[in-house]
């Protein structure tokens, strides 16, 4: 028998509910039980990939190519799984299914309805999930806030399925936020009692309540959520603020919500095995060196655009014993002033992330020349890879005005060019080269030594190409493409062996990259900019 764990949220959005959700599966998964993570968002759209960063952070992309919640890139980083697209159910899905159903005539004869056929469909996706995926407990993250108009007949369908799955099968876990006053520092969990009424309005009693507060909550605070929650004291857990999110499974743990899960879920209760998480935590906790890394985007002003990648930058940083310290750059602030570009010199290295369309990719273009010309070590992911080659074409092949036909269509010199399949597609969702494809890496190269491989998988999300027209006099300059589709005729991996470490990808490795095993694009990048900071010769892998 499957176990459900359903995860809503109180108060406002934001609180950490997919770090708990993970966590949740961390503490799970240390006492042997196989989890798997889904993600609802009520919003419309289909799925993420039409939405700007600054809306929702960046757009996850799993290895079946859907463009999903970054809140799956929890779930795969603490849970060390591959999800699918199907591990993110949207209110846009759900509808889509229903209205394609009625035209076809599924529901000849009646009226549909929310309730029961939008809170059906929604509970089969849910069990779906959990008939393929093959665990023992799957969780449910349920975005936004309880009471939001939209989340409704989602919170139907996880109140139905008590009903249906039975008790010891079903748990729901509330999270909630306990601010506390500047002024009296007393905790206040009125907005988490509100919350929970709301919740109970909808026919949904918490088992558990997580408040998430800036420090641990005291008696007041606990003797206060357990009564006016209905829930015993041992039910109530806190998450309060930490150095790293890492640590959040631990200390959840050690306030024995694990056990308590295993308790009510029935589960049998088997000492967590939590030492290998422990050693990472440890590594990001005491690191002996650190680095400063500029990050030149576009989305600068919201750390969660780049989540996926300043994670990675976090695991290789962990497994060299390095702090990482990252300064999100506006890029347009070199357009308006090349003096400023002189900053960067203060960095151990330039990362140049993804992005789509005109504003700021001249700035990055002159922070990727800026970072060759002065042997700064570099990444550039996936735009960062393609704005790599158009410096490379203008500055080293003297091809004037090369550019990308995607931010000047009129380019002399389309070095970097829309893929053939992309140019009659009309529709903007789920049309771009998404998920994992193949890549070939040459022997020999540096690419070859980090990922010690000659095959690998790695996850995309482009429209964009290298123009293979240009390779011949690109290659003749020294630029070296190290990976490539298995038909050699799509560009994957660029190198510059004349400098300490000039690298990127068209490919997105942050996406594979884990807690202790970091991806090793990223890795190579940290362990270069540390050793250039070190003095030492450029690393050999
Ligand atoms: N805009 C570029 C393309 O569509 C790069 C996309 C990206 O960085 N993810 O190819």
């Amino acid at each position: 028998m499957v176990k459900f764990v359903f995860v809503t949220g109180g108060v406002l959005s934001s609180v950490g509910k997919g770090i708990i959700t993970s966590s949740i599966g961390k503490m799970l998964q240390a006492r042997g039980f196989r989890v798997t993570a889904i993600k609802i968002d009520p919003y419309v759209n289909v799925d993420a990939g039409t939405m700007n960063p600054y809306m929702h952070g960046e757009v996850y992309v799993t290895d079946d190519g859907g463009e999903t919640d970054l809140d799956l890139g929890w779930y795969e980083r603490f849970l060390n799984i591959n999800l699918s697209k199907e591990n993110n159910i949207t209110t846009g899905q759900v509808y889509q299914a229903i209205i394609e159903k009625e035209r076809r005539g599924s529901f000849l004869g009646r009226c549909v309805q929310i309730v029961p056929h939008v809170t059906n469909e929604i509970k089969s996706r849910i069990r779906k999930v959990a008939k393929q995926s093959n665990v023992d407990v799957v969780l449910t993250e349920c975005g936004g806030t309880v009471g939001d108009i939209e989340g409704l007949p989602f919170l139907e369908a996880i109140r139905q399925m008590r009903l249906e799955e039975g008790y010891e099968n079903t748990l729901y876990v509330h999270v909630a936020l306990v601010p506390i006053l500047d002024v009296t520092g007393e905790m206040k969990t009125k907005p988490l009692q509100h919350s929970v009424n709301e919740l109970r309005r909808i026919g949904i009693q918490p088992d558990i309540i997580v408040a998430r507060c800036e420090k641990m909550i005291d008696s007041e605070a606990l003797r206060k959520i357990s009564l006016f929650g209905t829930i015993p004291r041992e039910a109530v857990f806190c998450s309060y603020t930490v150095q790293t999110i890492y640590q959040v499974p631990l200390i959840l743990d050690e306030q024995r919500m694990g056990d308590y899960i295993c308790e009510r879920l029935k589960l049998s209760k088997t000492p967590p095995n939590m030492d290998e998480w422990k050693r990472f935590v440890d590594a990001v906790l005491n690191p002996r060196h650190e680095i400063k890394i500029a990050l030149v985007g576009k989305y600068a002003g919201l750390a969660d655009s780049y989540v996926s990648m300043s994670e990675a930058l976090r695991h290789g940083g962990a497994l060299c014993q390095t702090r990482i310290i990252i300064e999100y750059i506006e890029a347009e602030r070199f357009e308006q002033n090349s003096k400023e570009l002189s900053l960067l010199k203060n960095f151990d290295g330039v990362f140049v992330p993804y992005g789509f369309g005109k504003r700021g990719t001249e700035g990055k273009i002159m922070a990727i020349q800026f970072a060759r010309q002065n042997n700064i070590p570099f990444l550039g992911i996936c735009f960062g890879f393609q704005l790599a080659v158009v410096e490379f074409a203008r500055n080293i092949c003297n091809l004037k005005n090369a550019n990308s036909t995607e931010i000047d269509p009129e380019t002399p010199h389309p070095v970097i060019d829309l893929m053939p399949e992309q140019k009659h597609i009309e529709y903007k969702g789920a049309t771009m080269r998404l998920g994992a494809h193949k890549v070939i890496i040459k022997p020999g190269t540096l690419a070859h030594k980090l990922y010690k491989a000659e095959e690998i998988y790695e996850r995309h999300r482009h429209r964009f190409e290298v123009n293979v027209d240009y390779l011949q006099t690109m290659e003749s300059q020294g630029l070296v493409f190290s990976g490539t589709s298995p038909d050699g005729r799509r560009m994957e991996i660029l190198e510059f062996p004349n400098h300490y470490f000039f690298f990127a990808s068209q490919f997105h490795g942050e996406f594979k990259s884990r807690p202790g095993k970091p991806d090793p694009e990223y890795y190579g990048f940290v362990k270069a900019c540390l050793d250039r900071k070190l003095g030492k010769p450029a690393p050999e892998f």
